[in-house]
């Protein structure tokens, strides 16, 4: 063995303890033995509660009542509705907003005001909740799925055009856990295409993109208020736009094709619709909620950035990367890559498991949606059949390989949640402690 000088070696030794050569314990360890994993019946690293959710007090409590008592409960007729529409594209710095009954019904809505049908293509994001899919197929259409750009967990952008066909009649990405995704490729590309660009901000409440929000770039974007979501009525959603021609559409579409109670909607056009509309005890919460989103916001943005500071110190954990054109992300969820090697091999699912056991909620994310047999049975449809026919279907399912995403979803990607950084400066040096103290019994914890 070739020897090294005494300064050298101190480095080499400092970087090992830092992950390089967790095969050696003694240095991972560095003398005194910190507390052990709760796991192993250590103390846990983070021994309080996270904030709940919802937050909520005589505010959200005297608009709930006031539209009780007006007695006008829906929007037809009355005003709250309107007025949250109003606020929401105030500061969401959109011309429009429509109120509809759920994310879901947000991006159904944007669509079918597009009239999307059997025979039409609409390029997704593998990586995101399983709705983006489902308002594709609800329309008869065919989603293509884009992979997934590990280090951001984002579409990847450059995945897009190849996934583009003469049938495609929409891209629609995902601002997923609410950063914004790579919007300056995406534009360029749909313009590039004209192929419309649908921004799919469920989860992105007043995430921006180069001091613009998301959900303003556009033809449509889609929000939710879903409980679990920044901003929350138990269950609601927005179309935001800046095009008046399509917002009417939209409404339209909303409201079983009739036009609103302004002179400015226009009924008669369109051939389907449905109801989705969004009550008024809904829009009444949504504008009391909304009195704390931006204090929420600051906060999340806070804690996550000091958490990102502290990750980064820890070999084998790798916080998502935010793009550029990113000056603002709304951490619906804070998302980070495990690496097992810098583990002494523990499985992501017992790095999780451990993770938990410290008071540190987290869980594995989306699974790769591609191959669940919810996605891939599509193919056996017979109204697809029907319509695509078995070769197009067989095809379909060639298509729809997604390398990078698999890796991402079995083997590496990690979620903690918005709430949590809704804590104290404090909860976030216990989190890393938590990831720490495992990371120094990894070896003890895989057996
Ligand atoms: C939550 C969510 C939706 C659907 O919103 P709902 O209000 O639950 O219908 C759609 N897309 C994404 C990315 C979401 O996170």
């Amino acid at each position: 063995m070739k020897t090294v000088p005494r300064r050298q070696f101190i480095r080499t030794a400092v970087i090992a303890g830092a992950g390089l050569a967790v095969s050696l314990p003694s240095v991972a360890r560095s003398g005194a033995a910190g507390p052990k994993p709760a796991l192993l019946g250590g103390p846990k690293a983070h021994p309080g509660e996270f904030p709940g959710w919802p937050v909520f007090d005589q505010t959200e409590e005297k608009a709930l009542l006031d539209v009780l008592d007006s007695g006008t409960w829906g929007r037809l007729g009355g005003s709250v509705v309107a007025a949250f529409e109003k606020e929401y594209s105030k500061v969401f710095g959109v011309n429009h907003c429509l109120g509809v009954s759920s994310g879901t019904s947000a991006l159904y809505t944007i669509l079918g005001a597009m009239d999307l049908g059997p025979g039409d293509e609409v390029v997704i994001p593998v990586y995101t909740f399983i709705a983006t899919y489902n308002v594709v197929v609800l329309n008869y259409a065919l989603p293509i799925f884009a992979d997934t750009d590990i280090e951001s967990f984002q579409v990847d952008a450059n995945k897009i055009e190849e996934a583009i066909s003469p049938q495609t009649r929409a891209i629609m990405p995902v601002h997923i856990g609410g950063s914004p995704a790579d919007l300056d490729t995406l534009l360029a590309i749909a313009g590039k295409r004209n192929i419309p660009l649908i921004e799919d901000a469920c989860q992105a409440h007043l995430a921006e993109w180069k001091g613009k929000k998301v959900g303003s770039y556009g033809l449509a974007g889609a929000f939710s208020f879903q409980s679990s979501k920044n901003l929350n009525s138990a269950e609601g959603g927005a179309v935001t736009t800046n095009s008046e021609q399509f917002v009417q559409a939209c409404y339209r579409f909303h409201n079983q094709g009739q036009g609103g109670q302004t002179a400015a909607f226009n009924p008669g056009e369109g051939t389907r619709a449905s109801n989705l509309r969004l009550t008024e005890f809904q829009g009444g919460l949504l504008l009391a909620q909304m009195t704390r989103t931006e204090e929420q916001a600051r906060r999340r943005n806070e804690n996550a950035s000091y958490l990102t500071e502290l990750l980064n110190e820890i070999p084998g954990i790798m916080p998502a990367k935010l793009y550029e054109g990113t000056t603002r992300s709304a951490w619906h969820l804070y998302m980070f890559r495990y690496d097992k090697e810098y583990f002494a091999g523990l499985s992501r699912e017992k790095f999780i498991e451990a993770l938990n056991a410290e008071g540190v909620p987290c869980s594995s994310g989306y699974g790769p949606m591609n191959r669940q047999d919810y996605v891939t049975g599509l193919a056996k449809n017979k109204h697809y059949l029907r319509i695509y026919g078995e070769k197009v279907m067989n095809q379909w399912l060639e298509r729809s390989q997604c390398p990078q995403n698999d890796k991402l979803t079995t083997e590496q990607g990690v979620w903690f949640y918005q709430t949590m950084l809704l804590g104290k400066r404090t909860d976030m040096e216990q989190i890393a402690d938590a990831i720490r103290k495992i990371r120094e019994y990894a070896k003890e914890l895989s057996i």
